[in-house]
């Protein structure tokens, strides 16, 4: 059976009271749309462990910093609800802006030092349009379990910290990255890089690799890591590298010395198409 598509909260409400009084689980998969395979794996997750898998579907505006990005964000609502099927998704809750934000919001979450680094720092407002609407989300579909790719790490830590500070009841699972075949991960923004770009955006997976590489055979200084990292990105008009981090995995602080897991994360501009991915990285046991 085809996804039922909802596009009201109150529907959506309804429908999942309905469900949950039956003793079904829910699973949330919240997505922005221009749906891949790297969101149907969180849908075969979510298949996997609940009984009714919800996926919504929102461009939500108070994350872009940039008007243009916005503007630009590809919505194929019709494909979208394809990928939903082929994964068997119970429900696509897919409101609009007005049904969302009925009024302009007062309130948002702060997320404190989580933002101050990586894309928090270079997208201002990001995380917190981020945390807002996950908050407004969860409250909305109440689900047991919610989904999020461990390729938007920040993200992640920012939605694990939400829920674990505000007491929201769910269970937060990360999945992890789905790439194409040369590692270039996934993503909705991919599909505005010409020939040249796509090329060429492999950069940020191999830079990360490189820092991988050199942390896993006991490189402990991070700023040594990321100039050899650094080093590794072709020096090519349009293609440049935004920021290339070593931090720790819980609060996203960057770290000077490398003495147990961190995260190396970098974003990396090709032409007008930001791409951003991350790699979890351990130093080598000392016994
Ligand atoms: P988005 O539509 O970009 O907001 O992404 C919706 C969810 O899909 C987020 O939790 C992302 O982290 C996740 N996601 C996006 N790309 C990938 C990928 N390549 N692999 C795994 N998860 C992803």
């Amino acid at each position: 059976m085809p996804p039922e598509l909802i596009e009201t909260i109150a529907g959506v409400r309804a429908r999942l009271a309905s469900v949950r009084g039956q003793g079904a689980s829910i699973g949330l998969v919240p997505t922005m749309g221009a749906l891949h395979a790297g969101h149907a794996s969180l849908m075969t997750m979510a298949r996997r462990h609940c009984s009714v898998v919800v996926v919504s579907i929102f461009v939500n505006p108070l994350q872009f910093d940039r008007p243009d990005d916005l503007r630009r964000y590809p919505r194929t609502l019709d494909a979208d609800l394809d990928v939903c099927n082929a994964q068997g998704v119970d429900i696509v809750f897919a409101p609009s802006v007005g049904e969302m934000y009925p009024v302009e919001p007062v309130c948002a979450v702060d997320i404190g030092v989580l933002g101050d680094h990586l894309c928090g720092r270079y997208r201002p407002g990001h995380f917190r349009g981020v945390a807002t609407v996950v908050l407004k989300l969860l409250q909305i579909t109440g689900p047991d379990t919610a989904y999020f790719g461990e390729k938007d790490a920040q993200q992640l830590a920012v939605v694990r910290r939400l829920v674990t500070d505000f007491n929201v009841p769910v269970r937060i699972e990360g999945v992890s990255t789905v790439r194409e075949p040369d590692g270039l991960a996934l993503s909705s923004r991919n599909a505005r890089l010409n020939a040249e770009e796509r090329r060429e955006a492999i950069a940020l997976y191999r830079a990360l690799q490189d820092a991988r590489a050199h942390i896993e055979s006991g490189m402990t200084d991070a700023a040594e890591v990321r100039r050899h990292a650094q080093a590794t990105v072709p020096l090519r008009a349009g293609l440049s590298m935004e920021y290339l981090e070593v931090v720790d995995p819980d609060l996203f602080q960057p770290v000077a010395r490398i003495d147990g897991p961190v995260i190396v994360a970098g974003a990396l501009w090709a032409g007008d198409t930001r791409l951003i991915d991350n790699l979890r990285c351990e130093p080598p046991k000392t016994s």
